[in-house]
């Protein structure tokens, strides 16, 4: 193949990556709605938002609810000393949303207790990604060759398509991409959107998806 130098190349088929973060493309998400399962929104109420500044409408079945409930994966954790013999105690347990303390058994003094735990929240739920809000499957998923490829929104959805569709990828070409190049959200897309032998299949799968 003919060497091109870069001034040959037309505009049209790069992606530069800009040094956008995921979590600049966390501002919506569409998901199944946790009543009827049809496509769900979740949007800010205010901006900044933190995460109970979030609301999910379906337009489907009208459901309305207010950030707060839990539908995703969580663990509780318990990492203390026994308040009897001061051995270390640690467990972890699904956590289901309800109460927040774990039952505890120190082997070493055969006490009994419930301690206060703490809950750490998954990205991961029966087999699908799901939002950082209620914990919801996100909408836009689907499995490629044992993995997933998922977006928050349609925006997130396109910049993969321009990123997948791009024939030269560019990154730091933007002036400002300098500090933030690490952590931008295509520097960390798994392998399998990246290899070019996949490039076909996977456009088609996200036409399928938009
Ligand atoms: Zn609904
Ligand atoms: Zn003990």
């Amino acid at each position: 193949m003919k060497k091109r130098n870069s001034a040959t190349i037309p505009d049209i088929g790069r992606f530069a990556d800009k040094g956008v973060a995921l979590g600049d493309l966390a501002t919506h998400f569409i998901v199944h709605c946790p009543k009827c399962g049809g496509k769900a929104q979740i949007n800010p109420t205010k901006e900044p938002a933190s995460t109970a500044d979030f609301r999910l409408i379906c337009p489907d079945c009208l459901h309305v609810e207010t950030a707060g409930h839990w539908y995703g994966a969580a663990t509780a954790h318990v990492s203390v000393k026994c308040r009897e013999c001061y051995q270390p105690l640690s467990r972890s347990a699904p956590w289901n949303g309800g109460w927040k303390k774990l039952a505890m058994h120190c082997t070493h003094c055969g006490d009994n207790c419930e301690y206060e735990a703490s809950i750490s929240y998954g990205y991961f739920h029966e087999s699908r990604i799901t939002d950082p809000v209620f914990g919801l499957p996100l909408w836009l998923q689907k499995d490629f060759r044992s993995e997933l490829l998922w977006a928050y929104n349609y925006e997130h959805l396109e910049m993969l398509r321009e990123y997948i569709g791009a024939k030269l990828r560019e990154r730091g070409i933007d002036p400002r991409n300098t500090i933030r190049k690490n952590s931008s959200m295509v520097s960390r897309l798994p392998m399998f959107i990246k290899k070019a032998s996949h490039r076909e299949e996977l456009l088609k799968l996200i036409a399928t998806m938009q």
